[in-house]
């Protein structure tokens, strides 16, 4: 008998034994196809000799040194790269274990910085009904999904929704995706103005949303008008870029296409690709400069902060991407891939949308594609297409969930980077 506690007590998994290019296989030989990454983690498939070569030489040399008495050269190698290739303002880097703890991070820095110039009553968080950003307490009360949150939601801290920008079902009929997102944008301030400017701390938001509704981009005009009104208050703006991060939009940040820079920037699952855990916070030197001439210390920490090996395991990902290419391969092979979707499901009756950016593509299903009705039961449905796909050797990522009272499901599709036409 297992001793394992498994996210699923009454399934019986297979157990994985190799993982080569964009395939995983089992232990009786069986191959699934990683369309989703895991949960769009392995944007390089596996197997990646640089990387593997990376981390095998950083455990020769040190596998780990605590960030309290020492500093790396893959951390320090790590964050230049990061911050020579982010577009706009952002400047020093943290690195964590993964997204959760990046997004935790990002919330406790926002508050340590306005906590050190003095603004202490800045203490609300803003966020969308439409989010998730972590399993962690600070970053589950700050995500959106109801059914995430409510079995822990007396030991959640406070937070406000407002809407999405999801235009398939926001958006009205006599409107313009323009003014939809201008919109919604508005909310933001309605809601800051509701709390109080000088009470509200940080809006925390995905450019792409992710698990909550399948690859979800931002209409254009939206994220400009949000910066705009972050700006008008002194409200940080803090991008979760976790999951749609690291290129997999076609940009290496998803900001980017967006014309914005954020005050903080959370990034996992992609920068490590699955061969380390690894996460990162970047923020702007004035973040930074404050927290060093103020305490001079960041009161957070944990004790993998900067860990050696995952370092250099990011470090090389980060070169595959960037210095080798790979990443410019996913803006054609995501055009290649919706293109095919949209032949396959465009018609399908009960698929409502096909959407997404880059490799980063969603599917909304429906039960009726002219209404968009919502099947009842949103969990089941994703739950079985899960077990369908898996069986026939695909993996992806469908999910269901409940935005602004509507019952939603999706499938997320976000295959590796090196995937070709042919699978
Ligand atoms: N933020 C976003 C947008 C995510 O999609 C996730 C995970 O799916 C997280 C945060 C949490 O990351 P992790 O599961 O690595 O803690």
């Amino acid at each position: 008998m297992s001793h394992v506690f498994p996210r699923h007590s009454r399934k019986e998994l297979p157990v994985v034994s190799r993982g080569e290019g964009p395939f995983l296989y089992d232990t009786s030989g069986k191959a699934y196809f990683d369309g989703s990454g895991g949960a769009a983690v392995s944007c390089l498939g596996h197997s990646d000799p640089a990387v593997l070569t990376a981390i095998k030489a950083q455990v020769d040399a040190v596998a780990f040194a605590h960030t309290g008495f020492f500093t790396s050269e893959p951390a320090e190698r790590l964050a230049d790269k990061l911050i020579e290739n982010a577009p706009g303002n952002l400047d020093r880097v943290y690195l964590v274990s993964g997204g959760s703890e990046a997004t935790e991070s990002a919330l406790k820095l926002a508050r340590q910085y306005v906590f050190e110039k003095g603004e202490t009553k800045r203490r609300h968080v803003i966020a969308r009904r439409q989010s998730y950003h972590g399993n962690t307490l600070g970053a589950l009360a700050t995500g959106g999904n109801l059914w995430r949150r409510e079995p822990f939601s007396p030991l959640l801290m406070e937070t406000h929704h407002i809407s999405p920008c999801y235009a398939y079902r926001g958006q009205k009929p006599d409107e313009t995706s323009f003014d939809y997102g201008q919109r919604v944008a508005q909310e933001l301030e309605d809601k800051i103005l509701e709390l109080g400017p000088q009470d509200v701390l940080a809006f925390v938001v995905e450019p792409v949303v992710g698990a909550t509704s399948g690859a979800v981009p931002p209409v254009e005009g939206y994220f400009k008008r949000v910066r705009e009104i972050c700006d008008k208050y002194g409200v940080l703006l803090i991008l979760d870029e976790v999951m749609c991060g690291m290129g997999r939009t076609g940009s290496l940040f998803a900001y980017e296409k967006e014309g914005i820079s954020p005050d903080i920037c959370a990034v996992a699952k992609g920068l490590g690709a699955g061969y380390q855990p690894i996460g990162a916070m970047l923020c702007t030197s004035e973040i930074y400069d404050v927290i060093k001439q103020g305490s001079g210390f960041f009161q957070h920490g944990h004790t993998y902060n900067g860990h050696p090996t995952a370092a250099a395991a990011a470090l090389a990902v980060a070169k595959r991407l960037i210095d080798d290419g790979v990443a410019a391969s996913v803006a054609p092979m995501g055009a290649k891939l919706v293109d095919e979707l949209k032949t396959v499901f465009g018609h399908h009756p009960n698929i409502g949308d096909v959407r997404g950016r880059g490799l980063f593509l969603g599917l909304e299903i429906v039960k009726n594609r002219e209404t968009k009705e919502p099947f009842e039961t949103e969990l089941a449905i994703p739950a079985r297409l899960k077990s369908a796909a898996f069986e026939a050797g695909l993996i992806c990522y469908p999910m269901g969930g409940t935005i602004d009272g509507k019952l939603g499901a999706h499938v997320l599709l976000a295959p590796p980077f090196i995937m070709e036409t042919s699978h």
